[in-house]
């Protein structure tokens, strides 16, 4: 250890700029996408605190859709929905 320092490591992952989130579109990782049932849904909005992604569209504090841009796919929205209104599909 007393050897170590930090200008010796090889660089690791390198975001050249800020605020580029927006242009990464984690959909193409989806191999199950969410199937929200808008008639079902108690707009408790658990599933929008616990995207990753950010991937759940809200407008005046109510659940509008999915946005399948970001949406990955991961199905923690659909093992959060206390009411069992997200189902993960194939897609
Ligand atoms: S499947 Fe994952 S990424 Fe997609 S909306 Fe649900 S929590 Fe978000
Ligand atoms: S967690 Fe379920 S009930 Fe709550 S807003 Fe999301 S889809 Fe609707």
């Amino acid at each position: 250890m007393k050897d170590w320092q930090a200008n010796k490591l090889m660089p690791g992952a390198i975001i050249p700029k800020s605020g580029t989130a927006r242009e990464y579109k984690t959909g193409g990782w989806r191999s199950k996408a969410p199937k929200w049932n808008e008639e079902k849904c108690k707009q408790c909005l658990i599933c929008w605190i616990s995207c990753p992604e950010g991937a759940i569209l809200v407008k005046d504090g109510k659940v509008r859709g999915i946005d399948m841009d970001y949406c990955k796919g991961c199905g923690i929205c659909a093992t959060e929905c206390p009411f069992d209104v997200i189902k993960m599909v194939e897609g």
